[in-house]
């Protein structure tokens, strides 16, 4: 597998909440929850330690045993990190920092896949078929308020990310397609992936736009979409860190 990527901040000013960790074999992407200001996390770290430090841990895993399922992976990468938080951490807050994950994994038989939040993996069959794993539960909460989402973390009724509850390696979206059949694949941050949800582009496109001109391509291309966009036409920050991934069998 031949992987290329770019993770961009959304800006210079702030800390990148996204991660990346590619190997020949594996790729993994973070999207760390930008903390609410005023929130009380319990944590004392920031979410570019978790990320950074959950990436690893799941890496550490898929390389000791590569041929464990991406749920296990996933599980374990998740107790691990709530491990290395130690006991200055109060891990019961449900404010504690969260990251959404995506992992693409390329195996002797299959090409393997799991995404937890609203990251997005998609992966090109030989016969054109786009297998496409985006949960987008996120786009559907009842309650957006700072006190709302964090009701809603976590649960069945709102969205499951990883943080502080090993079970929501459960909820994950995961599957296999047979690497025999794989011509090319890409990993998203939802930062990336507002190009298909927001202005109308399609995951073929992406995919076509990253074969031709590189994963930085998609990323200039959302953030002149955002710039373009009228002032508050859609809800939140005007850019997002942005993270695009492509990878070619
Ligand atoms: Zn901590």
């Amino acid at each position: 597998m031949e992987v290329g990527y770019t993770c961009q901040a959304a800006s210079s000013l702030r800390a990148n909440d996204d991660f990346v960790l590619a190997t020949e074999r594996f790729v993994i992407v973070l999207d760390g929850a930008t903390a609410a200001v005023g929130v009380e996390s319990g944590c004392v770290h920031g979410v570019p330690w978790l990320v950074a430090r959950l990436g690893v841990n799941l890496a550490g895993l898929l390389v000791r045993d590569f041929g464990a399922g991406l749920v296990d992976v996933l599980r374990g990468g998740i107790v691990a990190t709530m491990r290395d938080h130690g006991d200055g951490c109060d891990l019961r807050n449900p404010d504690s920092p969260s990251t959404t994950v995506a992992i693409l994994r390329c195996g002797a038989e299959f090409v393997d896949y799991i995404v937890l939040g609203d990251s997005a993996v998609v992966v090109e069959r030989g016969d054109g078929e786009l297998v496409v794993a985006h949960d987008d539960r996120t786009a559907y909460l009842t309650d957006r308020s700072v006190e709302g989402v964090s009701r809603l973390r976590n649960t069945d009724e709102g969205f499951w990310v990883a943080s502080n509850r090993p079970e929501a390696a459960d909820k994950a979206i995961a599957g296999s397609v047979p690497l025999a059949d794989v011509t090319r694949a890409a990993l998203m941050t939802d930062g990336v992936t507002r190009l298909v949800e927001r202005y109308g582009r399609s995951w073929l496109d992406l995919l076509e736009r990253m074969d031709e001109h590189g994963p930085r391509a998609v990323v200039a291309d959302v953030r002149a979409e955002e710039l373009a966009s009228p002032p508050g036409a859609y809800r939140g920050k005007l850019h997002d860190d942005a993270t695009a991934v492509f990878c070619r069998f």
